[in-house]
């Protein structure tokens, strides 16, 4: 906490007006799994193949500049030379989140030393049912909670991250909290699904209305147990407590086709390098207030967690935000009658792959 308070305060006295803060490497896009709400498996077998060797990894992670790496995929841990990669990454003093469906983690884990640079984090869609449910693997649940609970009792840092999407249900959810905060692991991250318009599940997407019903379903009257590896301010947000605009740069993407325009989630071109990305994409074209279509629905993190983070730095009322946030319980009546209502939709049926939506913001809440 303390490296990223002082990059922001260093960013903001120098009047750096763009600048990232966690790097989205994507060092190979192929997976063990082949998850219904996932846009990076559906590309063909020769791109699948392909992966960047570790001098690109370190490129790409010395010019970004960024404090933190956060390494998704695919699955790293199919990447043959992952070890030498997170090495080199603790090396340079970047604090890695390896992010992982944990179906390799207990095998691989004598390869990789405990470091306070190095967390796994660990895909983990709510409660046995819905993560096989939603990662299309029976026992996937079973084998990722081996792996953590290993990982915790080899002294490796651990979080649990989660993907929601239509139909979660919110009791579920935070009776998986109870589950994940037992197994040792030093926090939850969590966010609403992105429609990625490769995946092959279209009907499963939050709009935005139904984004903030159900986070604040979920995140208000906390157990003092639940510990999140997230924002309190990007929290709020999700909970419809604030409004935030997209912040694409702080969390950009680099893989085995370049520096992904705009963002973690979007195609719309590479670069080269992370300066072009950065003075040549039009960074107005992106975010709700853009009017983008694609946009219209996205509370991803990778968006607006950065928004949150230099909200949170930036200001003394943030930094006293993020305290009160940290703390607070966020007691809500009208939240605790939410629990009670019946879901409005069950878990949806798997369909064939279709066009995106392009239907703007979803506005009633
Ligand atoms: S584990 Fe991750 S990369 Fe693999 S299919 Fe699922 S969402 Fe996609
Ligand atoms: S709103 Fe979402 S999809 Fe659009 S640029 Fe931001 S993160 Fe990407």
């Amino acid at each position: 906490m303390w490296t990223v308070a002082t990059y922001v305060l260093k960013k903001k006295l120098t009047g750096q007006k763009r600048y990232p803060l966690v790097l989205m490497l994507e060092p190979l896009f192929r997976c063990n799994l082949a998850c219904a709400g996932c846009g990076k498996v559906q590309y063909p077998p020769h791109i699948l193949k392909k992966q960047l060797t570790p001098e690109e990894c370190f490129a790409a992670v010395e010019e970004c500049g960024a404090p933190m790496v956060s390494i998704p995929g695919g699955e790293p841990l199919l990447h043959p030379q992952i070890v030498e990669i997170v090495n080199g990454l603790i090396a340079r003093k970047k604090y890695i989140y390896l992010c992982t469906n944990a179906l390799e983690l207990k095998r691989r884990l004598p390869e990789f030393t405990p470091s306070k640079y190095l967390t796994f984090s660990v895909h983990l869609d709510g409660e046995r049912e819905h993560h096989d449910f939603s990662v299309c693997r029976e026992g996937g649940y079973d084998i990722a909670v081996e792996g953590i609970k290993e990982a915790v009792r080899r002294g490796f840092r651990v979080t649990t991250n989660a993907t929601f999407f239509d139909g979660t249900d919110p009791n579920s959810v935070r009776t998986f909290f109870d589950e994940v905060m037992a197994m040792g692991v030093e926090g939850i991250v969590l966010s609403p699904g992105y429609s990625y318009e490769m995946a092959p599940d279209q009907n499963r997407f939050l709009g935005r209305a139904r984004v903030r019903r159900l986070f604040r379903a979920i995140l208000s009257n906390r157990k003092p147990t639940w510990k999140f590896n997230m924002s309190p301010l990007f929290l709020e947000f999700l909970m419809g407590d604030r409004k935030y605009e997209c912040t694409p740069w702080g969390s950009p993407a680099y893989n085995i086709f370049g520096w992904q325009r705009p963002c973690y989630l979007l195609q719309d071109g590479y670069t080269e390098t992370f300066k072009e990305l950065l003075e040549t994409t039009k960074w107005e074209e992106y975010g709700v207030a853009s009017g983008n279509p694609k946009c219209a629905n996205c509370m991803v993190s990778c968006g607006y967690e950065p928004t949150a983070v230099m909200d949170g730095f930036g200001s003394l009322s943030g930094i006293w935000g993020m305290i009160r946030g940290t703390f607070s319980s966020y007691r809500d009546q009208h939240a605790l009658n939410l629990l009670n209502e019946p879901m409005p939709h069950g878990p949806s049926a798997l369909v064939q792959i279709a066009r995106p939506s392009t239907a703007l913001e979803e506005t009633n809440a």
